[in-house]
């Protein structure tokens, strides 16, 4: 067995899978619409640790053009789920004041994290925020901020897998699916 195919059988094969490739291919596809969207600007990846980084990985790969990359850490909900009350873990290294700032997210749930976090980095005087996401979940639909980039829209179920995490483990699956219920139960 090669890299973590072995804890792929950990995945429900009859629930929604996206394999690499599909992963892969639609990346490429929004990595040329954003080369094309940013053609002339200067460009700042921020990846929101840990669930982004294969997606920054893949997705900064494949564009064809400069980027800068930062990230920040934060904890969700420091508080009830509803308060959306966010506090930074890690800031940014970098200054936003005038820089045109793409955040790369893995999945976008109830989507209040993202909501303050574009906030946050708005008060900073950027020339523009913007976000891309590989996944997001119908609830996202009903959010406030405008998604630019959207991978895959998923049905409402947890997912692992391509950094996402349950209980911290999954996240080394080059695939995305649900699991298994042997997994948990
Ligand atoms: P939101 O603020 O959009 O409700 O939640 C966003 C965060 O919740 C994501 O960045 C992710 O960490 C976590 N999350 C939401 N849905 C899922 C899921 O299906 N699987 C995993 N592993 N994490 C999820």
């Amino acid at each position: 067995m090669v890299d973590a195919a072995h804890i792929e059988t950990d995945l429900d094969p009859t629930a929604l899978n996206l394999s690499e490739s599909d992963i892969l291919g639609r990346l490429k596809e929004i990595a040329g619409q954003i080369d094309a969207d940013y053609e002339g600007k200067d460009l700042l990846l921020v990846g929101v640790l840990k669930g982004a980084v294969m997606v920054m990985a893949d997705l900064s790969r494949s564009l064809n053009r400069h980027v800068e990359i930062d990230w920040m850490a934060v904890s969700s909900y420091a508080g009830t789920k509803s308060s959306g009350v966010v506090r930074i873990l890690k800031d940014l290294d970098t200054d936003l004041e005038g820089r045109h700032v793409l955040i790369v997210e893995d999945i976008i749930d109830t989507g209040l994290t993202l909501s303050w976090l574009v906030k946050n980095l708005k008060s900073r005087g950027p020339a523009s925020v913007e976000i891309a996401t590989l996944l997001r979940k119908p609830d996202a639909l009903e959010m406030a901020v405008d998604v630019k980039y959207v991978g895959f829209d998923i049905p409402n179920a947890f997912v692992v897998g391509y950094g996402l995490d349950f209980n911290e483990k999954y996240r080394n699956l080059r695939s995305i699916g649900t699991l298994a219920e042997h997994t948990y139960s």
